[in-house]
């Protein structure tokens, strides 16, 4: 099973820039309830589509104060102990991550790294791609930072 998620936040001043639980020397940072982890929140929501168990909103609402400013792992372990009740394991992951700055061209590996150990992956089991936008739009102007994930989780016993 295959599941999608996909996260956008905007890049200000004042917060730090956390993708993929790796904390990123720049200027501005993303904004959100959570630590703005764009990365992790649309692996959550990868994850979350291929087991049928709805999104991140759901689960963890930007509403509630006990999530305000919480490292988005929380969200990842809490996810993944709802899923071993269920005998579910995430298989493989790929994900795209759109930046225009900072360029995340040397950063990638450790992204990976943190994302195979929060996952509880081996690290040829995830990959994190990069993108700009070519400047075009909020992501080009560097105004936001977004992510795609694409999930595959397996049963326990089965391939
Ligand atoms: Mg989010």
């Amino acid at each position: 099973m295959i599941g999608l998620g996909f996260d956008i936040h905007r890049l200000v001043k004042g917060r730090p820039l956390i993708l993929g639980g790796v904390k990123i020397k720049y200027p501005l940072g993303l904004l959100g309830h959570s630590d703005g982890d764009a990365l992790l929140h649309a692996i959550c929501d990868g994850i979350l589509g291929a087991c049928g168990m709805g999104d991140i909103g759901d689960l963890f609402p930007d509403t509630d104060p006990k999530f305000k400013g919480i490292d988005s792992a929380v969200f990842i372990r809490e996810i993944l102990a709802m899923l071993s009740k269920q005998k579910i394991k995430v298989n493989s992951i790929d994900t795209i991550i759109f930046a225009e700055a900072p360029k995340l061209g040397t950063i990638k590996q450790k992204i990976r790294e943190s994302v195979a150990r929060l996952l509880k992956l081996s690290k040829t089991k995830v990959n994190i791609k990069a993108k700009t936008m070519e400047g075009l739009g909020p992501i080009g102007g560097k105004k936001a930072i977004a992510s795609l994930a694409l999930v595959a989780i397996k049963r326990a016993n089965k391939t």
